[in-house]
């Protein structure tokens, strides 16, 4: 039985972490694989590297290589350590020669720059391995191209092909955890068909954990992070909000997508296809309370698990008799939004309007780009902005009589005015916008009524 341990930016980010997640890997008696983040700031860096061409100089290179080497440095002896950094360097030079294209080449600049992005994790991947090797573990560094963790789609908008990376895994990396060799994967990128990286978007680490474990038909993936789990609600607006100890697939993907930013969105897909236990765990507090994912039989008695919300949104307002006549101009409407990458967070319709939920910061390019398609049929496009979406997760919640009701009383006693609803899509989200000066206050009701007073 294999279990794949994920650990984000900060559990390998600093030698207390490491020596936790050390202690960690020692102590799993089961065959496992690892899969790792960049460590903390490394991929804010290559960004910021893209974004200013000058910054790509030899101090930048020489901070990086020295980050790596002084983590690793109290773990090894000196062989080991000049090993380490002969093979950091390497991958360092690899790093420089794609920015020195970058910068030269105009063509293929968004592949490129996703390519750069991706070197945080072949970095990482590299100084956990030895670390684990100095402490007495067969540890071995394995990038995503040698995996063969196979993605498509676009640059920092990539999926993996689930069945493409479990036929190589076969070959590439289960032999190695059969003979109990531990392989450490570099997380958040996958290598399209023609073997360029492409990376899952920010934070998206936690999906390659999700995938390898669907690739070596694990039975658990444990996500290390820096946090106790998920939260009933964020603790920073309610103070009474604890660990939510068990979970359903749905709801934790419903969490993940409209607030905990515990878990990237597309982290459950892979897992739940293979039924495979998700375990959100404290690196920095590893007997503390967890989050356990899973296909949980017994729906629990209270109505909502968790409340989160996300902030800093727009609602889009398009005006046109032929929104409900013309349904291929909703299409139209909708392809424009996600045409420009932009995320819909909740999406109503009437007879003749589409509103449409935004983060703010894309929402006069949407309604700019909208304006001017389609002349005539549009009659006008409205912006309303600072709202918030409530995210209310509960187990089952589509059947429970009342449901609505109670939550939307609670945003009245909060005199909030649900500017727009999405109900009935999924099974286990009531999800509502308000003004976001009222947001924390519902927030609060709800978690108040019907999480904080019910047993976890
Ligand atoms: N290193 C990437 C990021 O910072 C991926 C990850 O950490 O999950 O977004
Ligand atoms: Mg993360």
């Amino acid at each position: 039985m294999i279990k794949v341990l994920k650990f984000g930016g900060t559990s390998v980010g600093s030698e207390s972490a490491l020596r936790n997640l050390a202690a960690i890997v020692k102590n799993e008696p089961s065959q496992k694989a690892l899969v790792v983040s960049a460590m903390s700031g490394v991929t804010n860096a290559l960004l910021a590297l893209t974004r200013d061409a000058t910054a790509s100089n030899d101090r930048f290179y020489g901070e990086l290589l020295q980050r790596h080497v002084l983590a690793a440095k109290p773990f090894m002896a000196s062989n080991q350590l000049d090993d380490l950094e002969m093979k950091l360097k390497l991958r360092i030079f690899g790093l420089r020669q794609t920015v020195d294209r970058y910068l030269s080449d105009h063509a293929d600049r968004e592949a490129l720059q996703d390519a750069i992005y991706s070197w945080g994790e072949r970095l990482s991947s590299l100084m956990v391995a030895s670390i684990l090797k100095a402490r007495g573990l067969d540890a071995v560094a394995m990038t995503s191209e040698e995996a063969g963790i196979a993605a498509v789609g676009s640059p920092g908008n990539g999926a993996a092909n689930l069945d493409l990376c479990e036929k190589n895994f076969l070959g590439n990396v289960l032999p190695l955890i059969e003979v109990g060799r531990i392989p450490v994967l570099t997380g958040y990128y996958g290598a399209d068909a023609s073997g360029r990286p492409l990376t899952f978007g920010r934070g998206g680490s936690d999906y390659s954990g999700s995938v390898v474990a669907y690739a070596l038909d694990a039975k658990t993936l444990e996500i290390w992070t820096d946090v106790d789990g998920f939260m009933t609600a964020d603790p920073r607006i309610v103070p009474t909000a604890r660990t939510i100890h068990e979970m359903n697939y749905g709801e934790a993907a419903e969490l993940a997508y409209f607030g905990a930013k515990v878990l990237h969105p597309r982290t459950i897909e892979p897992a739940r296809k293979r039924k495979i236990v998700v375990m959100v765990r404290n690196t920095f507090h590893p007997e503390g309370e967890s989050t356990k994912i899973h296909e949980l039989r017994t729906p629990g008695n209270e109505l909502l698990r968790s409340v989160a919300v996300k902030s800093d949104l727009s609602i889009l307002k398009v005006y046109s008799s032929e929104i409900v006549y013309n349904p291929s101009l909703v299409t139209k409407l909708l392809e424009s939004v996600s045409g420009d990458g932009v995320t819909t967070y909740a999406i109503s319709t009437s007879l003749s309007t589409l509103a449409i939920a935004l983060p703010s910061g894309a929402t006069q390019r949407i309604c700019d780009k909208i304006s001017k398609m389609e002349m005539g049929l549009i009659e006008k496009v409205k912006i309303k902005d600072k709202v918030s979406l409530i995210c209310t997760v509960g187990d089952d919640l589509i059947n429970r009589m009342g449901a609505a009701a109670m939550i939307f009383d609670a945003a009245m006693e909060a005199k909030a005015n649900i500017e727009m609803i999405s109900e009935g899509a999924s099974d286990v989200a009531l999800n509502f916008v308000v003004p976001s000066e009222q947001a924390n206050d519902v927030v609060m009701r709800i978690h108040e009524r019907f999480i904080a007073s019910r047993e976890g």
